[in-house]
């Protein structure tokens, strides 16, 4: 063998041998130094008595095997909850923390967040600490006090209920599974809040009326609002659609209806899907409203007008001679004359004016708290939206646009979007008992001239509806 040839061959075993061992030591190098888990974000900036929280984490290499929060409090380092298993790469592991039963204090505390993989290493570590977030642990519920209360409320009607809340970012009134939002009232520091309350027509008499306040940690105090009920009960009727109607209002509301298709089709489809979507604008209004009282005394009832349908009128659609249909009818229908002038029921701020599906053209007016009123069915709109109106401003005139057949308005009160009867806020007596009594109670200033103005009985009659208005 020349020797050239063999000094080559000596390179190529010294350079294999040199592989063979740098190879797996850097490979084992690689191995050992892969970072490990990677916490996402801040879990939390509270602990309250129980927080649930979500560690967002990420390993480099392999899964997450096992995690660990630890409360660092005066040098003492607490387990506070532990997970193992097999959690994947990237994930979000839910973690409930009982910070009273674990021995924390309240006070300034750092959260540990401790994590391993399951990554191969030569050299196996430990958990450790991959990140530390200050928090503060926070064991005092929020303290409410319920300062008075509308004491009998009826289903479809309304009601107030003041109290004061300590030590909450957030409190909610709740009437069965409706959530009702509540106002400051008076200096913020006091803690006073306010809300009207709505049952629904269908609301179940005896579940529960309750207070609820939360704070920044979680904790959470809870308070039933003692009230009586009182039944209530609603009409029922029985409505014929005539295919004159549908030749006129289906092209009207529902434009894309197929020509071949039968017009009672495209009747269903106005009378339960654009019905669904005029509730869903309601209760999106709602938010729109003041956070205190602009509404001054009873609200009013048209002048000369006749009472045609009923609030939370259950109606039975029929089709030659077959019932197709039952929907709920919100409002009162009001008639007189054609395209009689449509005052504003009180002083307030307009929320909405346009078309707005089966109501047709359509006026809301905000009055404040979450109280509202609701124009149908006008034939010309003489306002529009941020427009302040006083009780008794022309907000139109009434039409037959939208589900009407005669020259109406339909008319509609509604709590924080959900519709109530209007005879309790035409009534200055039932506003007095029920709103501004309570409010008097609390040691709260009234609302407007409740008291004073506008003392005259409701107007409104609960006539039996003599001639079909549609809607
Ligand atoms: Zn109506």
């Amino acid at each position: 063998m020349p020797q050239r040839s063999r000094g080559k061959i000596w390179t190529l075993v010294v350079l294999l041998l040199l592989l063979a061992v740098v190879g797996p030591i850097s490979y084992l190098g690689w191995r050992q130094w892969v970072p490990g888990v990677k916490s996402l974000a801040a879990p939390t900036r509270f602990l309250g008595q129980k927080t649930t929280l979500t560690l967002k984490l990420e390993a480099r290499r392999g899964n997450i095997a096992r995690v660990e929060l630890r409360v660092v409090q005066g040098g003492t380092s607490i387990s506070v909850a532990t997970q193992e298993g097999a959690f994947g790469r990237r994930v979000e592991i839910p973690v409930t923390i009982e910070s009273a039963a674990r021995g924390l204090r309240e006070g300034a505390a750092t959260l540990e967040v401790w994590a391993r993989d399951d990554f191969w290493r030569p050299l196996r570590i430990d958990d450790r600490a991959i990140a530390s977030y200050p928090v503060t642990v926070d064991l005092t519920p929020p303290k409410i006090e319920l300062l008075a209360a509308t004491q009998y409320l009826s289903p479809g009607g309304s009601g107030l209920v003041a109290f004061r809340v300590t030590g909450a970012s957030r409190s909610t009134v709740t009437a069965g599974k409706l959530a009702l939002p509540s106002f400051a009232w008076g200096p913020a520091e006091q803690g006073v809040r306010v809300a009207l309350i709505a049952l629904p027509w269908d609301f179940t008499p005896g579940a529960p009326l309750t207070i609820t306040g939360e704070d920044e940690a979680g904790n959470t105090a809870s308070r039933g609002i003692p009230a009586s009920f009182k039944p209530r009960r609603f009409p029922k009727d029985t409505i014929e659609i005539k295919d004159g109607f549908l030749q006129v209002k289906v092209p009207e509301l529902l434009p894309q209806h197929p020509a071949d298709k039968p017009l009672v089709e495209g009747f269903l489809v106005i009378n339960r899907e654009l019905r669904r979507q005029a509730e869903e604008e309601k209760r999106r209004l709602a938010a729109s409203t003041a956070d205190k009282p602009l509404w001054e005394g009873a609200f009013v009832q048209p002048r000369n007008t006749k009472v045609f349908a009923n609030f939370a009128e259950t109606r039975a659609y029929v089709y030659g001679g077959r019932q197709i249909d039952t929907q709920v009818h919100f409002g009162f229908d009001l008639a007189s004359t054609k395209q009689s002038p449509v005052p504003a029921a009180n002083k307030g701020t307009v929320v909405f004016a346009g078309p707005l599906t089966i109501y047709g053209n359509t006026a809301i007016v905000d009055h404040g708290l979450g109280l509202q009123t609701l124009y149908a069915h006008l034939s010309s709109l003489g306002v529009k939206v941020g427009d302040a109106v006083e009780k008794g401003g022309e907000l139109g005139r009434t039409g037959t646009t939208g589900l009407a057949i005669g020259d109406h308005l339909h008319f509609e009160v509604l709590v924080n979007g959900v519709s109530v009867t209007p005879l309790e806020w035409w009534d200055a007596k039932w506003i007095r008992d029920h709103i501004s009594q309570p409010l008097k109670a609390a040691g709260l200033a009234e609302v407007g001239g409740a008291t004073a103005r506008d003392d005259a009985p409701a107007r409104a009659a609960t006539a039996k509806p003599a001639r079909r208005l549609g809607r």
